[in-house]
């Protein structure tokens, strides 16, 4: 590719991949519970300006493979090359394993794969091409339609602590008083106008009864329930009666466009997905079976944030919701879903957010938080956040010690319930 020389040009230099591992509290869900330590991969694009651009990812060992991997075809890319970027990175992958960092983000896809390494390096083009202008992400990306992103108060069921370790600062969530003790805490700390469940967890019946007391107890607050498919599609015609009119959306209660499908025929409550549309094959066969009202949008595996506004665009033309789906993250990917979401109009239902449960950052202080229920976009070119170089050495000697290559619910829940399997759907 030719471009013209001008002030702004910068091209890649070299990359750096740094593998991570992140305190993570026992939250409960379908497959099982969280790890003790949660995987990510910050990565480092350096340029021949002096320019070093950021992003995070997932942190798995397949992951990691594939970014090295493409790493190492982007040496001379220029910054603003993203079609460039995007043929180099399905060049370099060739044959890649299907793969999904986890079973909550949908079946694993060869498309899943490669979209979720273009994201990587697509979110550290952007903070190059900021850094490289003065101009902050979401002005690159047709400029901020919100300065201000709100985010929903992510619920988890938790025990106390991990088994064998002390219990933790976050305390233990099993029953609708837990659950509400615990949006009180996020709610006065926070701010936060929305507040989501993730089910799957208990019988169905148990957190109908918690999404009620969260009704009572917050009664000007929308409600959202995600049970991640591990409903069958009679429990879900069940709850979604009892449900009606009670929460905004209901997401992902059986699995498959299908059992969606089925649901969605036998209730007004809107459903939302981030299961069985997670990448734009599968949107026409959704569309098709009016299986979802809202799509629930991520970055990390929908390919990037051009990816993102693509599939915003779908969404507004079939009258689709946009929300915005959210993995265990740290500070850089919040910069990077702000940016996305304050850019994106069509995007009105508050965002998933997994930050209030990380006790560990590797970004300096002070650039970016939840407060009043929302993140304001920061102020600085590109994401706007500085990367700590300490918190990232420590927290890489921590990914070295704690032995985990890849997310796995399963194995520590069969810990504590010896024949837990993990299959849905189980209720
Ligand atoms: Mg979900």
């Amino acid at each position: 590719m030719s471009t013209p020389t001008t002030r702004t040009d910068a091209t890649i230099t070299d990359i750096t991949v740094t593998p991570i591992a992140v305190q993570d509290p026992p939250l409960l869900n379908s497959v099982g519970v969280h790890q003790s330590y949660a995987l990510r991969a910050i990565l480092q694009v350096r340029t021949d300006a002096g320019l070093v651009g950021l992003s995070e990812a997932y942190g798995d060992d397949p992951t990691l493979d594939r970014l090295n991997r493409a790493s190492a075809a982007l040496a001379g890319l220029s910054i603003w090359d993203l079609n460039g970027l995007n043929r180099r990175v399905a060049v370099a992958l060739g044959e890649v394993a299907p793969d999904s960092p986890t079973e909550l983000a949908g079946a694993p896809s060869v498309a899943k794969a490669i979209a979720s390494t273009v994201s990587a390096f697509e979110v550290a083009l952007y903070d190059l091409q900021g850094k490289a202008t003065g101009l902050r992400v979401c002005d690159l990306l047709g400029g901020a339609v919100r300065e201000e992103v709100p985010f929903s108060a992510y619920l988890f069921y938790k025990w106390a602590g991990h088994p064998g370790a002390e219990p933790d600062s976050f305390g233990e969530a099993l029953d609708p008083d837990g659950i509400v003790a615990q949006a009180r805490r996020l709610v006065d700390r926070y701010g936060f106008g929305s507040l989501k469940l993730k089910g799957g967890v208990f019988p169905p019946e148990e957190e109908i009864a918690a999404i009620r007391a969260l009704r009572d107890a917050f009664p000007g607050h929308p409600l959202r329930l995600d049970p991640n498919a591990n409903w069958t599609v009679e429990t879900s015609h069940r709850v979604a009666e009892q449900l009606s009119g009670v929460l905004e959306y209901l997401e992902d209660p059986a699995g498959g466009i299908d059992g969606m499908a089925q649901v969605a025929a036998r209730t007004d409550l809107p459903l939302a997905t981030n299961m069985c549309v997670t990448t734009f094959d599968d949107i026409p066969p959704a569309v098709a079976a009016g299986a979802v009202r809202i799509v629930l949008s991520d970055h990390h595996f929908w390919g990037g944030l051009r990816a993102s506004q693509k599939l915003a665009g779908i969404c507004e033309t079939f009258g689709l919701g946009l929300s915005m789906h959210s993995n265990t993250h740290l500070g850089v990917s919040l910069a990077a879903m702000t940016h996305l979401a304050a850019a994106t109009s069509n995007l009105t239902y508050a965002c998933d957010t997994h930050s209030v449960w990380q006790v560990e950052e590797v970004i300096e202080p002070g650039a970016i938080a939840v407060r009043d229920g929302a993140v304001r976009v920061p102020p600085g070119p590109g994401l706007g956040v500085t990367l700590d170089e300490d918190s990232l050495a420590r927290l890489h000697e921590q990914y070295l010690r704690c032995g985990i290559r890849r997310r796995d619910d399963i194995t520590p829940m069969r810990a504590v319930h010896p024949d837990w399997t993990g299959a849905r759907p189980r209720f």
